[in-house]
């Protein structure tokens, strides 16, 4: 029996499929090192929990409105409008289950069949496979290491059809940490305002950056933008929530009207309990984010150093989020146990196979030269995977 044809070319999330399978192994009994899903090894902060526990106890056991309770849409705005000084109401916030499905109702309800969204590479896995879900056309601009892996407004200026409606802007971006400055936001800006593009400013990373790099949000950088800006983060990274499944569009009101709508018509809403407890992520001391990331960073650091002493890995250092992408290109060609490592799949899977180390190929993200390691885990884990890779490499 047939499916839809908009199904048929749909792939699975290469992220989540190689923790899936690093998990599988661990609990097999193997000794994996994972580097693969980007999700916190953090457990949730306890008064979280606790708030989470408290709703339960109290009877948040029934529906919510669609676009989230009001207190959790007024927290998310009380932030936008306290970190960032941007006009956001409760009105302009829908709280999604997580900042993936948060994508994918905006990319529902902007797309028609065959309008080009404008995605710059390395690119987050999801972002194309939603794009075709809504019917749109992925537009991929390809950026690397000599533009320190950022899109420039000259290019996104050049690739602009009739047709383009929307740019996607993930910084700092998985997979290569890259951030945006405030001067090259405004640059692409003005941009999206001359070509009249909505954008998606995905900054689920937004706390995540090192070496005192700001992180700018893109509708601060002008006071126009926030009518054609929707904002996607949620409480995943941030606040190590990864399985709680809370995640917001802020946005024009009557986007996240829409929103609401569909919201109501498909998941109704995100869990009761999950959003007491975000609510109190918001609230609470921004001390234990301010202390995780001091952690990515020393752990950021040794990653880096290590794997630009490997010979022939060129490594990218990051500014933000919990990945480092070596490319790691000079190794192709070889050959293990007869077969040709050929690309960035072939090589993870030697990785795995060689020395039980679950990294994701860089092809997910539209490079296959390079690699993604994923520094959300321990430095234990990391020094050992690290030593690991080495080996693989040079025994080559
Ligand atoms: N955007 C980016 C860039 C991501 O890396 C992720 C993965 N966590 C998400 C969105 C989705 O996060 P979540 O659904 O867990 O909120
Ligand atoms: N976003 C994380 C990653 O890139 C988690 C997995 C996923 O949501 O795809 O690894």
């Amino acid at each position: 029996m047939p499916f839809a044809k908009r199904i048929a070319k749909l792939n699975p999330s290469i992220t989540l499929a190689v923790d899936a399978k690093a998990k599988a192994l661990k609990a097999q009994g193997l000794d994996v090192v994972g580097f693969g899903a980007g999700e916190p090894d953090f457990d949730t902060p306890p008064h979280i929990r606790d708030a989470a526990i408290k709703g339960l106890n109290e009877g948040l056991t029934r529906y919510t409105p669609a676009a989230g309770m009001p207190q959790l849409r007024q927290a998310v705005a009380d932030f936008y409008q306290s970190r960032y000084g941007l006009p956001a109401s409760p009105k302009n916030v829908a709280i999604c289950c997580g900042a993936k499905h948060a994508l994918y109702n905006v990319f529902q309800l902007l797309l028609d069949p065959g309008d080009e969204v404008i995605i710059p590479a390395p690119y987050w896995v999801s972002y194309p496979e939603m794009v075709w879900l809504a019917e749109g056309e992925a537009v991929i601009l390809p950026t690397d290491e000599s533009t320190s892996f950022r899109l420039s407004a000259e290019q996104l200026r050049a690739a602009i059809t009739p047709r383009t409606k929307v740019l996607v802007l993930n910084s700092p971006s998985n997979p290569t940490g890259a951030t945006y400055s405030r001067r090259e936001l405004e640059a692409l800006a003005e941009v999206a305002r001359e070509k009249n593009l909505w954008v998606i400013a995905d900054e689920i990373y937004e706390y995540l950056v090192y070496d005192g790099f700001e992180f700018v949000s893109f509708p601060t950088v002008g006071n126009d933008l926030f009518e054609r800006t929707i904002i996607v983060s949620g409480a995943s990274k941030t606040y190590a929530m990864t399985g709680w499944r809370i995640g917001w569009a802020v946005g024009p009101e009557p986007l996240i009207e829409m929103m609401s709508r569909l919201l109501s018509q498909s998941t109704s809403n995100a869990t009761s309990f999950a959003q007491a407890g975000a609510i109190a992520a918001l609230k609470g001391s921004p001390d234990i984010i301010r202390e995780m990331v001091a952690m990515f960073a020393k752990r950021r650091n040794v990653m880096v150093e290590f794997l630009r002493n490997i010979p022939g890995v060129e490594c990218f250092n990051p500014e933000g989020a919990f990945y480092v992408f070596p490319k790691v290109s000079s190794y192709y060609g070889k050959t293990y146990q007869g077969k040709t490592i050929d690309g960035s799949l072939a090589m993870c899977e030697y990785l795995l196979d060689a020395v039980q180390v679950a990294a994701v190929p860089g092809i997910g993200f539209g490079q296959d030269a390079n690699i993604r390691l994923s520094y959300a885990t321990s430095m234990d884990q990391i020094e050992k995977g690290l030593e690991r890779i080495r080996r693989a490499l040079l025994e080559l």
